[in-house]
């Protein structure tokens, strides 16, 4: 049985602890192989790698560790394949949809190769007479990341490719469930150039991350879960006196108007909640319905084109949907479904039973799609993360806008519509953090903030852009002073 390994000070490291997870292939329900977790001597070692090579990378020169970055992104566009392979075995995603989390890792890359730029501080001189003042960014010192299991790649680069940019050192904790192409990742740094112990991986779960998150040495903390988990992470993480944002789950909505193009609606809001399966943080899983016409052409339309809809595995070209992670996510994802029609909502398409394309095993869900869901619900209110729709109806943008503030979670939100005036106004009302007009995934780019709003994030700082430089620095202003002669000592306040 293959064994993944963890990466600590520059070399793959074989763990010597018994506890260890069965990582599956979804598509085929079966064990490919076993990852077995730090021990704490080995966390720890990762963490004194770690803090000691913080001692050199810190004065590297931001255009010497962006030589290592754009050597990095040439390896990565090199293994992209190799990483693709490895997300679909483990993850279950389609390998275009495994191909796409690579591309928006590497546009993280790309604009961390700007790092001499992004960096640069600010200067004001003669704040006093032959007084100047400067303002730097610092880096934190040894860095930690926790990661979820639907984008390996995706997440731990905008994480630690940000963090080692800015001169931090990083320990990477990544999901249980497919850590294989994070050590892959942290292989690909080091043929970059990357200097031993400036990025670990221990592999491990909620024994290795508590070790990690109040471990003296460690400075900042970014993690990326559920929110039960995130919220955990973020409070002992704060408790220890670390900086820490976490990011939690999302229940996203989208809007559709009756003005809308209504068959690019359709199209868009069915990718958004089937794609990957559902296991997407800003997967569409509610559509609100403007008007009752509204809801049964979407549903009318929906219907039509779910029998086009191809589940199966995700290695096999012209899949739309590959598996669950696990048999046990798919059982939480039936219970939802269970609970759907236990609670009155009308289940429209049931994908319990998924016909796949020749797979017989494998942890297969098929589409869903609820109709007349009502807020009181607890299929509207908590997180699913599987290939469930629900169509909630309401009368007019007021009450869509209403129905989304009052939701628990705010990561992502999108409205469909022909009326600029309903856009700006959604955009302008809507408590969530990263909204989409006519765009029903609204991932931002690299170098705009990606981060949700309520209980999807937990702390100020969001994610990747110039966020992330902010979040893995720490600012000094620095007030100089070379008198021509010699001066009295002064006891009062200074002001210039
Ligand atoms: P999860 O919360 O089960 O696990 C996330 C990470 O935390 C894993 O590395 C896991 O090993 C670790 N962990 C689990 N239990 C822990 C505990 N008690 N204490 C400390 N660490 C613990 O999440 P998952 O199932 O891997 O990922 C799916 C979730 O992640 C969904 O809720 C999804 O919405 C969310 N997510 C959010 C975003 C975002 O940007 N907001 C992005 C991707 C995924």
């Amino acid at each position: 049985m293959d064994v993944v390994e963890n990466f600590i000070d520059g070399k793959l490291a074989h763990a010597s602890n018994d506890e260890s997870h069965s990582i599956y292939n979804p598509a085929t329900g079966e064990v490919i192989k076993e990852v077995y977790y730090a021990n704490a001597n080995e966390v720890e070692a990762a963490i004194q790698a770690a803090e000691k090579a913080f001692k050199t990378w810190k004065n590297v020169t931001p255009l010497k560790r962006a030589r290592v970055l754009f050597k990095f992104k040439e390896l990565l566009e090199k293994h992209s394949e190799e990483l693709a392979n490895i997300i679909t075995s483990e993850h279950g995603k389609v390998l275009e949809d495994a191909r796409g989390e690579i591309l928006r890792a590497i546009e993280l890359v790309e604009y961390m190769c700007g790092i001499p730029n992004l960096l640069k501080g600010n200067y004001s001189q003669n704040v006093g007479t032959g007084i100047d003042c400067y303002t730097i960014r610092q880096p934190l010192g040894v860095c930690v990341g926790i990661t979820p299991f639907n984008y390996p790649v995706m997440i731990s680069c905008w994480m630690f490719v940000s963090a080692i940019a800015c001169g931090n050192t990083f320990v990477l904790k990544p999901s249980e469930k497919d850590p294989s192409a994070p050590i892959l990742l942290a292989q690909l740094m080091q043929k970059a150039g990357l200097p031993n112990g400036v990025f670990n991986v221990v592999n491990g779960d909620k024994r290795v991350v508590e070790q990690l998150i109040t471990h003296n040495e460690v400075k900042a903390v970014s993690c990326v879960g559920s929110s039960t988990v995130s919220e955990i992470v973020y409070k002992t993480a704060i408790e220890h006196g670390k900086r820490a944002h976490t990011f939690g789950s999302g229940k996203n909505h989208c809007v559709v108007m009756p003005n809308c193009e209504i068959d690019e609606a359709v199209k868009a809001v069915m990718g958004a909640a089937y794609g990957s399966a559902g296991e997407r943080c800003m997967a569409v899983s509610v559509a609100v319905a403007v008007g009752d016409e509204t809801a049964d052409l979407m549903i009318k339309k929906i219907q039509e084109k779910i029998p086009n809809l191809k589940v199966g595995s995700g290695k096999e070209s012209g899949m739309d949907m590959g598996p669950l992670i696990s048999k046990e996510h798919w059982e939480r994802v039936k219970s939802y479904i269970d609970l759907g029609v236990n609670e009155g909502a009308k289940l429209i398409i049931d994908g319990r039973d998924a016909k796949t394309h020749g797979q017989k095993q494998g942890f297969f869900m098929g589409p869903s799609l609820f109709d007349k869901v009502q807020p009181n619900m607890r299929i509207y209110q908590e997180e699913i993360f599987g290939p469930v729709l629900e169509i909630v109806r309401v009368k007019n943008l007021d009450e869509a806008i209403d129905l989304i503030n009052q939701h628990t979670f705010g990561n992502g939100t999108a409205i469909f519509t022909n009326s600029g005036e309903a856009a700006r106004r959604f955009a302008d009302e809507v408590q969530v953090g990263m909204v989409g007009i006519n765009v029903p995934t609204p991932v931002p780019v690299a170098y705009h903030a990606f981060g949700g709003w309520k209980r999807s994030l937990f702390g100020d700082i969001q994610m990747h852009g110039p966020e992330s430089i902010m979040f893995y620095t720490k600012s000094k202003s620095i007030t100089t002073h070379w008198p021509r002669e010699a001066q009295d000592t002064k006891y009062h306040m200074p002001s210039q």
